[in-house]
């Protein structure tokens, strides 16, 4: 796998863009909170937009019809700090416990990977993903990525 120095706050832009055509169809309102221009992380693209689609999904599915989600991105001292909050029907503890279980789905369609996939990618690039989640009110996804200090050419 190959690790390249990218702007995360482009590939969220893209993957936002992408899913939206989605959420536009139940009006709902995707808000980008993005304190900063870009944040560059050394990181395997394809993967960490494949993180971005399963949490954004979720979320999507998550939603009420009219209802709002936000994504926001901000540097907090040596991390990337990424959230996508949803105000839809939440998580019961009991199933918080068993999220990330391989084929832990409550969606008649759904396969119970995409959070599993989505903390092994993060693991691998030395993240945290935290969930925080309470029922009929909503679910905050939250990412925590290392961003390497700027070595200063002498
Ligand atoms: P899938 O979406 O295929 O079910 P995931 O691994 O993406 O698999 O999610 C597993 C389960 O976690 C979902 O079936 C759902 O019950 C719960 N979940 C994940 N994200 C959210 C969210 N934003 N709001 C409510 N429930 C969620
Ligand atoms: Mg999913």
């Amino acid at each position: 796998v190959k690790y390249e120095n990218k702007d995360i706050v482009k590939m969220l832009e893209h993957v936002a863009l992408l899913l939206e055509t989605q959420a536009v169809l139940r009006n709902i309102r995707v808000v980008r909170r993005f304190c900063t221009k870009e944040l560059v992380i050394p990181c395997v693209e394809h993967q960490m937009k494949q993180v971005f689609m399963n949490i954004l999904k979720n979320a999507i599915e998550a939603s009420h019809d009219n209802g709002e989600i936000e994504i926001s991105v901000e540097q907090v001292g040596d991390c990337a700090e990424l959230r996508f909050v949803d105000h839809g029907c939440g998580i019961p503890s009991d199933q918080l416990r068993r999220i990330g279980e391989p084929f832990h789905t409550t969606k008649p369609n759904g396969t119970g990977l995409g959070l599993l996939v989505t903390h092994r990618i993060i693991s691998e690039h030395k993240g945290t993903v935290l969930i925080n989640s309470q029922v009929n009110f909503g679910t905050e996804v939250r990412i925590l990525m290392p961003v390497p200090r700027v070595v200063e050419k002498q």
